[in-house]
Order: structure tokens, then C-alpha cells, then sequence
């Protein structure tokens, strides 16, 4: 355990340290968007496979259609699905579906509404432009070649790539996982969204909150049953949730009261402190520790023991719980510095730690960084006033007033 308050940067390098990418796992295409591709695919054949009509029309000889109208013989009829029964002779025209492969020979597709059949097996073709060779058809290979890399290791499944990998058989894949998350709320006091609270109780907030955060990092994210401040019951809580999560979330129990017993539950059960107390407000009681290896399972679950105070806990999810989740996922990405905001009024602001203060953007005109407005709030357990924020203006240790236009950090709610 380390000694003297840690600053957030030390504090998130210590987090940062310790979020090793997942061991790479292969999934169904269904379960794999939005995860990061662990391996390189190559498509496994050409696309299109053979030269494809890319509209309904009459395959044709470019050579053939001379002149702003002309007339051909016409031969078989080709739908998507099926190879043409000949090559094309010369003078013929062959009905051809979207989709469909061109007859040997042809050069061109005329569009249905450009043609007008005629008795006797002929159609006639008015093209509103004279027809060269290549319209309306795709060659073989066109959008890839078979063997040909499509998508490397490192990319985000989005939609299109997902249904890329549909298009070259790729039914399943390796990717980086998504980190499984489970949230213990504890104290005695709390209690489920579904209840009217006693005296002296209050709703579990944090659960459903900590839980979106998670998700909205592309984390899997489960919330356990109320945990009480009760040292049997916690430790028993805390190690179904260290059983099976990559990243476990423990909210309340951490500070200075009788009744925190978070740290030392979970000590013995031997997850190793790596810190206790950031220099931040609010969220100073933030706990950080490593759960025991599960040899070829892969690393042991990260812990993080976040203050019972909503916005505390939003805070410290925001400032290491999110970039954790992201290095656990493979991305390398991390949030670049907090992006600068202009002050729209002054701010005094006192105090040894960093303040985190909720703010929202607001529209004004003028040169140079987006404005906030930093919002009127009653402290760590104001929810309610974060609920209209678009983050949290960031002011540095010390006793400063700011200028309006003042430019300060900003650190965005998803
Ligand atoms: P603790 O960190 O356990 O000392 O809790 C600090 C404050 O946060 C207390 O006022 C708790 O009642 C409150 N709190 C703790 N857990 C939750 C929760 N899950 N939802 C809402 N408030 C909570
Ligand atoms: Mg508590």
C-alpha cells in the first residue's frame, strides 16, 4: 500500500499498469460487434465471384446498341442465383435480374426502363445514352480479391465490418473480449429502486448507474444484490463477484467510518492494495487493488473500491474505471488530455485537492474553445444536478479565482 495521497496521474498509471488487454477469445459473429478484432482476415474468395449485373435490364453487346434506338433478338432470361445457360451471340440481348451473372460475351447491361419488347422475341432498346462497355455490371473481384487482408487484428467491429466478415465466411472470430463487470453495492442503509426506503434508508443508485457506465464502455455489466456492513456477508458477497468478474466495482465502504469495511474484506481474500486515496474532490476515498492470478484463467480481476457517494463514484469511473475498460478491450486509445472549455462566468475555487465540478456546455458565439457554465451543486451526493451536465469542469489544487473565459479541463459524461 502505498503511503502518501497519490495525484490521479500517478494513480491512473498505477490502474494503467495493471489493465493488460484479455486474453483473446473467438465468438460468434452475433456477439462480436463492437469488440476489437483480435487476428488479421483475408476474404476467402473473389467479390463479386463473377461479373454481376448491377441492375434489372438486358445484357448486351455495348458494340451491338448503336444509335439512340436499335433492336436485338432476345435470348434467355438470367436471375440472381443461377449461371447463364450460353454465351450471348452476336445481335442478342439476354433479360437479366440485379445480382445475376453476365453471359460470356456480353459487355454492357441496359436498364429495363430504357427497353421496350417487341413481338415475336425482340426488344426494343432506347438507351438515354450511347452504351459502351462496362455499364451497369461489376468485374469479378471488383471489391476484393480472394486471399486479399480485409480487416486487421486492432479494428473495431462496427455494423459493416460485421457484415463484412459475414461476406467471406467468417461465421466466427477472434476478438478481444468484452470485460465482464459486476457491481457490489454495500451498506445497510440502502435500498432497491422498488422500494419505498425506512428511516434512515435511502434508494441504491449507484448499482444502476455504475452498471450503464460500464456498458456504455462496451463492458458486459451485472449488479449484485445489496451487500450489508457486515463483515461475514460483505466477504461473501465479494467473492462471488471476484469468482467471475475481470473488473469488480464495489461501491461505498471504503472511507474513514466504522462501518467501511470494503478494504479489509477484500485483503483477506487476497486482492493486494495498490492504492487508498487519490488527491481529487470528491471522490478522495478511492481504493485500487489486483485479485489473485488465475493462472491459465488469465490475470486476476481488477478491484475498485469507489466511494458510496453517486457523483464520487462517477467521477472515479470516469477517471480510471473507463480507461481500465478500454485497455482491458485492446484499445490503445486513451482519452488525450481533458479538452479545454472557456469559463462563461468567474469561479473561485479553494481547497488542497483538484475539484471536479459539474458543468454543461452552452452555446456561444466567439472564437477559440466551447464555453460551460459551471452548475449550482450541493456536493458528492447531488445526482440530480450531474443528471443536467455535460461533465465536470476541472479546477486544479488551490486557493484561485477565474476570469470569466477563463480555460480549464473538461472531462465529458458519456
Ligand atoms: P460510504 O462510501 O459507504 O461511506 O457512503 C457514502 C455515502 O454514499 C453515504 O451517504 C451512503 O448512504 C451513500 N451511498 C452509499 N452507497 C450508495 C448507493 N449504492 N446508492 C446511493 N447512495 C449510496
Ligand atoms: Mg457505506
Amino acid at each position: 500500500m502505498v503511503g502518501s495521497m497519490l495525484t490521479v496521474d500517478e494513480a491512473l498509471e498505477l490502474v494503467l499498469i495493471r489493465a493488460r488487454p484479455l486474453p483473446p477469445r473467438r465468438l460468434a459473429l452475433g456477439e462480436a460487434a463492437g469488440c476489437l478484432l483480435a487476428e488479421d482476415v483475408a476474404a476467402d474468395l473473389d467479390l463479386p465471384p463473377f461479373r454481376k449485373a448491377l441492375m434489372d435490364g438486358y445484357a448486351v453487346r455495348a458494340a451491338d446498341v448503336t444509335g439512340a434506338s436499335c433492336r436485338l433478338r432476345l435470348g434467355e432470361t438470367i436471375s440472381a442465383g443461377r449461371m447463364p445457360g450460353r454465351p450471348l451471340a452476336i445481335g442478342e440481348a439476354a433479360l437479366i435480374m440485379t445480382g445475376a451473372p453476365l453471359p460470356e460475351g456480353a459487355d454492357a447491361v441496359v436498364m429495363r426502363e430504357q427497353a421496350r419488347p417487341l413481338p415475336g422475341g425482340f426488344v426494343a432498346l432506347e438507351p438515354a445514352r450511347p452504351v459502351a462497355p462496362g455499364l451497369n455490371w461489376m468485374p469479378q473481384g471488383r471489391e476484393m480479391r480472394s486471399g486479399e487482408v480485409v480487416l486487421r487484428r486492432g479494428e473495431r467491429l462496427n455494423p459493416a465490418r460485421i457484415g463484412l466478415l459475414a461476406a467471406v465466411g467468417r461465421p466466427e472470430v477472434t476478438v478481444t473480449p468484452r470485460p465482464r463487470v459486476i457491481v457490489v453495492p454495500t451498506g445497510d442503509e440502502l435500498v432497491e429502486p422498488d422500494r419505498v426506503p425506512g428511516p434512515g434508508q435511502i434508494r441504491n443508485s449507484n448499482a444502476a448507474m455504475l452498471r450503464a457506465l460500464a456498458r456504455d464502455c462496451g463492458a458486459e455489466a451485472e449488479a449484485a444484490p445489496i451487500a450489508p456492513d457486515e463483515p461475514d456477508a460483505l466477504r461473501a458477497a465479494l467473492e462471488t463477484g471476484l469468482d467471475r468478474a475481470d473488473v469488480l466495482l464495489v461501491a461505498g465502504g471504503v472511507s474513514a467510518g466504522d462501518r467501511d469495511l470494503v478494504p479489509a474484506a477484500l485483503e483477506s481474500l487476497g486482492v493486494a492494495c495498490l492504492f487508498h486515496k487519490v488527491s481529487m474532490k470528491p471522490g478522495k476515498p478511492l481504493w485500487f487493488g489486483a485479485g489473485p492470478d488465475r493462472g491459465a484463467g488469465g490475470p486476476g480481476p481488477l478491484v475498485f473500491g469507489l466511494p458510496g457517494n453517486p457523483v464520487s463514484g462517477i467521477v472515479a469511473f470516469l477517471l480510471f474505471v473507463r480507461p481500465a475498460l478500454r485497455r482491458l478491450q485492446g484499445s490503445n486509445h486513451q482519452q488525450s488530455f481533458p479538452r479545454p472549455v472557456s469559463l462563461s462566468r468567474p469561479f473561485t475555487h479553494r481547497g488542497p485537492r483538484p475539484t471536479y465540478h459539474p458543468a454543461r456546455l452552452i452555446a456561444r458565439t466567439g472564437e477559440g474553445s466551447p464555453w460551460v457554465e459551471t452548475m449550482d451543486w450541493a456536493g458528492s451526493a447531488d445526482l440530480r444536478t450531474v443528471a443536467g451536465a455535460d461533465g465536470f469542469a476541472i479546477f486544479p489544487a488551490g486557493d484561485y479565482s477565474y476570469d470569466e473565459g477563463h480555460v480549464i479541463g473538461f472531462l465529458s459524461l458519456p
